[in-house]
Protein backbone atom coordinates (compact mmCIF):
# COMPACT_ATOMS: atom_id res chain seq x y z
CA UNK A 1 0.00 0.00 0.00
CA UNK A 2 0.95 3.10 -0.82
CA UNK A 3 0.09 6.90 0.40
CA UNK A 4 -0.68 10.18 -2.16
CA UNK A 5 -1.27 13.36 -1.42
CA UNK A 6 -2.99 14.65 -4.61
CA UNK A 7 -4.21 18.46 -5.55
CA UNK A 8 -7.43 19.07 -6.69
CA UNK A 9 -8.77 21.84 -8.79
CA UNK A 10 -11.02 23.57 -11.08
CA UNK A 11 -11.95 27.01 -12.21
CA UNK A 12 -14.82 26.49 -15.26
CA UNK A 13 -18.12 24.73 -15.00
CA UNK A 14 -19.72 23.33 -11.93
CA UNK A 15 -15.62 23.48 -9.94
CA UNK A 16 -17.15 22.59 -6.36
CA UNK A 17 -18.99 19.88 -7.71
CA UNK A 18 -16.26 18.77 -9.88
CA UNK A 19 -13.78 18.65 -7.41
CA UNK A 20 -15.96 16.85 -4.90
CA UNK A 21 -17.24 14.18 -7.61
CA UNK A 22 -12.75 13.41 -8.50
CA UNK A 23 -13.00 13.32 -4.74
CA UNK A 24 -15.51 10.48 -4.48
CA UNK A 25 -14.36 8.33 -7.92
CA UNK A 26 -10.99 8.08 -5.99
CA UNK A 27 -12.80 6.73 -2.80
CA UNK A 28 -14.61 4.41 -4.69
CA UNK A 29 -12.31 3.17 -6.64
CA UNK A 30 -11.33 -0.74 -6.02
CA UNK A 31 -7.44 0.23 -5.11
CA UNK A 32 -8.08 3.62 -3.64
CA UNK A 33 -8.99 5.15 -0.80
CA UNK A 34 -9.59 8.57 0.50
CA UNK A 35 -7.75 8.78 3.99
CA UNK A 36 -8.34 12.85 4.18
CA UNK A 37 -9.60 15.68 2.06
CA UNK A 38 -8.99 19.20 3.26
CA UNK A 39 -11.60 21.87 2.78
CA UNK A 40 -12.34 23.82 -0.28
CA UNK A 41 -10.20 26.87 -0.94
CA UNK A 42 -10.54 30.09 -3.62
CA UNK A 43 -7.70 30.23 -5.28
CA UNK A 44 -6.25 32.87 -7.22
CA UNK A 45 -4.85 32.08 -10.79
CA UNK A 46 -1.15 31.82 -11.11
CA UNK A 47 0.88 32.32 -14.22
CA UNK A 48 -2.18 33.16 -16.94
CA UNK A 49 -4.30 35.49 -14.40
CA UNK A 50 -7.00 36.83 -16.96
CA UNK A 51 -9.20 33.38 -15.62
CA UNK A 52 -11.65 32.93 -13.18
CA UNK A 53 -10.21 32.27 -9.86
CA UNK A 54 -9.95 28.28 -8.77
CA UNK A 55 -11.23 25.82 -6.05
CA UNK A 56 -8.49 23.72 -4.59
CA UNK A 57 -8.35 20.93 -1.59
CA UNK A 58 -5.34 18.18 -1.41
CA UNK A 59 -6.53 14.89 -0.64
CA UNK A 60 -4.77 12.06 1.13
CA UNK A 61 -5.04 8.16 -0.18
CA UNK A 62 -4.51 5.15 0.52
CA UNK A 63 -3.76 2.91 -2.39
CA UNK A 64 -2.70 0.01 -4.04
CA UNK A 65 -0.87 1.00 -7.24
CA UNK A 66 2.22 2.04 -8.47
CA UNK A 67 2.56 6.02 -9.31
CA UNK A 68 1.96 5.93 -13.10
CA UNK A 69 -1.29 3.69 -12.48
CA UNK A 70 -2.44 6.65 -10.13
CA UNK A 71 -1.65 9.02 -12.77
CA UNK A 72 -3.54 7.00 -15.02
CA UNK A 73 -6.52 6.71 -12.76
CA UNK A 74 -5.91 11.11 -12.26
CA UNK A 75 -6.40 11.09 -16.10
CA UNK A 76 -9.81 8.66 -17.02
CA UNK A 77 -11.03 11.20 -14.17
CA UNK A 78 -10.20 13.96 -16.11
CA UNK A 79 -11.20 12.98 -19.22
CA UNK A 80 -14.77 11.60 -17.68
CA UNK A 81 -15.53 15.11 -16.14
CA UNK A 82 -14.97 16.82 -18.91
CA UNK A 83 -12.09 17.81 -19.08
CA UNK A 84 -10.36 18.74 -22.68
CA UNK A 85 -7.00 19.32 -23.92
CA UNK A 86 -6.58 22.80 -23.25
CA UNK A 87 -3.35 25.29 -22.73
CA UNK A 88 -1.55 24.90 -19.74
CA UNK A 89 -2.41 26.51 -16.58
CA UNK A 90 -5.38 27.45 -18.78
CA UNK A 91 -9.12 27.29 -17.27
CA UNK A 92 -10.07 23.70 -16.22
CA UNK A 93 -13.20 21.78 -15.35
CA UNK A 94 -10.57 19.44 -13.16
CA UNK A 95 -7.17 18.99 -12.66
CA UNK A 96 -5.43 16.21 -10.65
CA UNK A 97 -1.84 16.46 -9.54
CA UNK A 98 0.30 13.96 -7.93
CA UNK A 99 2.06 15.78 -5.27
CA UNK A 100 3.71 13.22 -3.42
CA UNK A 101 3.35 9.67 -3.22
CA UNK A 102 5.61 7.88 -0.12
CA UNK A 103 8.72 8.86 -0.86
CA UNK A 104 9.01 8.39 -4.40
CA UNK A 105 11.65 10.76 -6.86
CA UNK A 106 11.32 10.53 -10.48
CA UNK A 107 11.50 13.43 -12.94
CA UNK A 108 10.20 12.30 -15.90
CA UNK A 109 7.98 14.49 -18.41
CA UNK A 110 4.89 12.09 -18.17
CA UNK A 111 5.39 12.55 -13.96
CA UNK A 112 7.59 14.14 -11.74
CA UNK A 113 7.51 13.13 -8.34
CA UNK A 114 7.71 15.04 -5.61
CA UNK A 115 5.77 17.76 -8.26
CA UNK A 116 7.79 19.75 -9.82
CA UNK A 117 5.83 23.24 -8.92
CA UNK A 118 4.36 22.19 -5.26
CA UNK A 119 6.91 24.71 -3.41
CA UNK A 120 5.93 27.68 -4.95
CA UNK A 121 2.12 27.40 -4.61
CA UNK A 122 -0.02 28.59 -1.59
CA UNK A 123 -3.04 27.15 -3.10
CA UNK A 124 -1.10 23.49 -3.41
CA UNK A 125 0.83 24.11 0.28
CA UNK A 126 -2.72 26.03 2.47
CA UNK A 127 -4.80 22.97 1.32
CA UNK A 128 -1.93 20.20 2.16
CA UNK A 129 -0.69 21.80 5.55
CA UNK A 130 -4.50 21.67 6.63
CA UNK A 131 -4.29 17.69 6.35
CA UNK A 132 -1.04 17.20 6.42
CA UNK A 133 1.37 19.50 7.62
CA UNK A 134 4.26 17.46 9.31
CA UNK A 135 4.52 15.33 5.84
CA UNK A 136 8.28 15.40 4.31
CA UNK A 137 9.19 16.35 1.01
CA UNK A 138 12.22 14.31 0.13
CA UNK A 139 14.13 16.83 -1.99
CA UNK A 140 13.34 20.21 0.04
CA UNK A 141 14.12 17.82 3.28
CA UNK A 142 11.08 20.10 5.09
CA UNK A 143 7.83 19.55 6.29
CA UNK A 144 4.78 20.88 4.59
CA UNK A 145 4.32 23.57 7.03
CA UNK A 146 7.60 24.37 6.91
CA UNK A 147 7.27 25.25 2.86
CA UNK A 148 4.35 26.99 3.33
CA UNK A 149 5.24 29.37 6.27
CA UNK A 150 8.94 30.28 3.66
CA UNK A 151 6.57 31.49 1.02
CA UNK A 152 6.25 34.42 3.28
CA UNK A 153 3.78 37.09 1.57
CA UNK A 154 3.86 35.29 -2.01
CA UNK A 155 2.79 32.14 -3.75
CA UNK A 156 -0.44 33.70 -4.29
CA UNK A 157 -3.64 34.38 -2.51
CA UNK A 158 -5.95 31.55 -1.17
CA UNK A 159 -8.87 31.41 1.31
CA UNK A 160 -10.96 28.98 2.51
CA UNK A 161 -14.53 28.93 1.45
CA UNK A 162 -17.07 29.43 3.41
CA UNK A 163 -20.64 27.09 4.58
CA UNK A 164 -22.67 29.35 1.90
CA UNK A 165 -20.02 29.53 -1.06
CA UNK A 166 -19.21 25.77 -0.18
CA UNK A 167 -22.72 24.30 -0.38
CA UNK A 168 -22.32 23.29 3.56
CA UNK A 169 -19.35 20.59 2.66
CA UNK A 170 -16.67 21.12 5.35
P1 LIG B 1 -0.58 21.42 -14.72
O1 LIG B 1 -1.33 20.46 -13.83
O2 LIG B 1 0.90 21.45 -14.48
O3 LIG B 1 -1.17 22.78 -14.74
P2 LIG B 1 -1.50 19.76 -16.89
O4 LIG B 1 -2.44 19.10 -15.93
O5 LIG B 1 -2.06 20.25 -18.17
O6 LIG B 1 -0.73 20.93 -16.22
O7 LIG B 1 -0.27 18.84 -17.21
C1 LIG B 1 -0.44 17.52 -17.27
C2 LIG B 1 0.84 16.83 -17.72
O8 LIG B 1 1.81 16.85 -16.69
C3 LIG B 1 0.50 15.41 -18.04
O9 LIG B 1 0.93 15.12 -19.33
C4 LIG B 1 1.25 14.60 -17.00
O10 LIG B 1 1.76 13.43 -17.57
C5 LIG B 1 2.36 15.54 -16.55
N1 LIG B 1 2.80 15.37 -15.15
C6 LIG B 1 4.10 15.33 -14.75
N2 LIG B 1 4.19 15.19 -13.43
C7 LIG B 1 2.91 15.16 -12.94
C8 LIG B 1 2.35 15.04 -11.63
N3 LIG B 1 3.14 14.93 -10.53
N4 LIG B 1 1.00 15.04 -11.50
C9 LIG B 1 0.21 15.17 -12.61
N5 LIG B 1 0.68 15.28 -13.88
C10 LIG B 1 2.02 15.28 -14.04
MG1 LIG C 1 -2.39 18.61 -13.92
Amino acid sequence: MSRAHLSIGANLGAAIENCLRATDVLDRHVACRVLKRSRLYRTEPLGKVDQPDFINLAVELECAMEPIELLALCQAIELELGRKDGSRWGPRVIDLDLLLVDDWVMDEPELTLPHARMCERRFVLAPLAEIAPDLRHPLADKTISELLHGLGVGGGRVEVLNDLESGGVR
